[in-house]
């Protein structure tokens, strides 16, 4: 198996959970770019935004809500916080399988670089 964030749903590689489920994984990212910056993925293999199917949308919520249960398990729901994920060339992405980005703990500014 190819995919890095694969190998850590099968533990080849130890990620730093901060929350697992039947359907997704949430670790800190190695290279953080905020006080907390935690990447969320789905169990399931699904390369790019561009692959999500129909059957799938119940799954991409999921990444939603765990990133809304961790913000406020790591309090800075209310003080607010930013959820990215990026596509292709581009977009900046990567590591080819989905990942929501959940950063806190300090404010963001917009429009983004
Ligand atoms: P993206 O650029 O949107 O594809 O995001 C990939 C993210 O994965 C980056 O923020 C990297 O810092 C992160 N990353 C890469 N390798 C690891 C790793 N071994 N453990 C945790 N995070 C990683
Ligand atoms: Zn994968």
């Amino acid at each position: 198996m190819e995919c890095l964030f694969c190998k850590m749903i099968e533990r080849e590689i130890e990620p730093d959970v901060v929350f697992e489920d039947e359907h997704v994984l949430a670790f800190n990212d190695i290279n953080p770019q905020a006080p907390t910056h935690v990447l969320i993925i789905p169990k399931k293999h699904i390369s790019t935004l561009n692959d999500i199917g129909s059957d799938d949308l119940t799954l991409v919520g999921r990444l939603q809500h765990t990133a809304a249960q961790l913000a406020k398990k790591f309090g800075f729901a209310e003080d607010g916080y930013r959820i990215v994920m990026n596509c292709n060339d581009h977009g900046g992405q990567s590591v080819y399988h989905i990942h929501m980005h959940l950063m806190g703990g300090r404010r963001f500014s917009w429009p983004a670089g």
